[in-house]
């Protein structure tokens, strides 16, 4: 009986709950309160069931190539996959192997600590500051790579292009990941950083900003040679990871600039109206430029807002984790859900 010796364990990452009620107001978990991009609708009513007898193309050439154009990048330069946690975990495999830590921040995205678990690499959490920045500078040690999001998660705190660069410039012999999944909200994408330093890989997703966090698609965008070195990894696990009717709607979705311009305009304008009320109600949190507020009250629990909030059927983010327990992230969803959000909130306050 001693089979359960050889198992890999791993305390898993716990995803934000979907919940399966209906009419609530969902602001827990970053999508997008908008439809995805009109066309794409086009592709799924032209769909034929018939294709899917056929093996998807495992190059994903079609959304690659739309890619490629849309960032004014060659498309071996750039990686797709089944959102942006299979691109973020096969970069782990890929890219972090060393003896040295892979560094990232204390409080950030909560999948990096259970990747590494799980494909035991060793890391160190590298404090943000009091007010939850990067500080560049704690980046100068011995790593074995690093990674963290800009905007931050679940902070929404984005950095600027020189603290990225300070951090690359003191890391030219490790492979250094920008995970931009919130970078669409007002934030300056690192891309062009990519001329300068091979060892980047930017990641980016279609859940946030191109609303189809259901569909599946992230993607990576780095030097060749890193991203031949994903590809290698990836197609010794699995060949086929995006399936025909994801490789074309992703590629429509991409197509339609105006579209994704307006609707993240849209989110960026709420965002905004969003922080205001926030502070008028006497909440704190720190400057946002993703689609979430990382707010907290010096007078309200914030386990007891998030649980008042659930009764009346609004879904807010709570992690009662060091550092974070007295914060709520707060997802922006369309104007009619925040003013519903901010009924609830100021009944459960006043
Ligand atoms: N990175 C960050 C910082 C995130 O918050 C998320 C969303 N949970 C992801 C990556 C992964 O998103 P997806 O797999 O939907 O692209």
């Amino acid at each position: 009986m001693n089979w359960e010796n050889n198992v890999r364990r791993v305390v898993p990452y716990t995803p934000g709950e979907q919940p399966k009620i209906m009419d609530v107001v969902k602001l827990n978990t970053n999508e997008n309160p908008y439809p995805p991009a009109p066309n794409v609708q086009k592709i799924l009513d032209d769909f034929s069931t018939d294709e899917m007898r056929l093996y998807p193309d495992p190059t994903a050439q079609i959304l690659i190539d739309a890619l490629a154009e849309r960032y004014h990048v060659k498309p071996s330069q750039v990686f797709v996959g089944v959102g942006s946690d299979d691109v973020i975990s096969m970069a782990f495999m890929t890219f972090f192997n060393s003896d040295k830590p892979v560094l990232f921040p204390d409080v950030t995205y909560s999948f990096y600590d259970v990747w590494a678990e799980v494909y035991r690499i060793p890391y160190q959490t590298i404090p943000l500051t009091e007010d939850f920045r990067i500080n560049p500078d704690d980046y100068n040690r011995e790593n074995g790579g690093i990674i963290f999001p800009n905007p931050n998660a679940p902070t929404g705190v984005l950095e600027s292009l020189e603290t990225i660069e300070k951090i690359l410039q003191a890391n030219p012999d490790s492979v250094v990941i920008v995970d931009e999944a919130y970078i669409d909200f007002g934030g300056e994408s690192c891309l062009s950083l990519l001329e300068k330093y091979e060892n980047l890989l930017v990641v980016q997703t279609f859940s946030k900003s191109r609303s189809m966090a259901g569909m599946r698609i992230g993607f990576a965008i780095g030097s060749e040679k890193m991203i031949k070195y994903l590809n290698d990894v990836k197609f010794s696990v699995n060949s086929y990871t995006m399936n025909r009717i994801t490789l074309v709607c992703g590629a429509e979705a991409v197509r339609d600039e105006a579209y994704f311009q307006e609707t993240t305009q849209k989110i960026i304008s709420t965002r905004e109206a969003t922080k205001q009320k926030l502070s008028e109600l006497g909440f704190v949190f720190p400057d946002s430029k993703s689609n979430f507020i990382f707010a907290s009250h010096p007078e309200h629990d914030a386990g007891m807002i998030f649980e008042e909030l659930k009764k009346r059927r609004i879904f807010v983010r709570y992690w009662n984790k060091p550092r974070i327990s007295q914060h709520l992230r707060i997802t922006i969803g369309t104007d009619e859900e925040m003013n519903k959000f901010f009924t609830a909130l100021q009944e459960i306050i006043k």
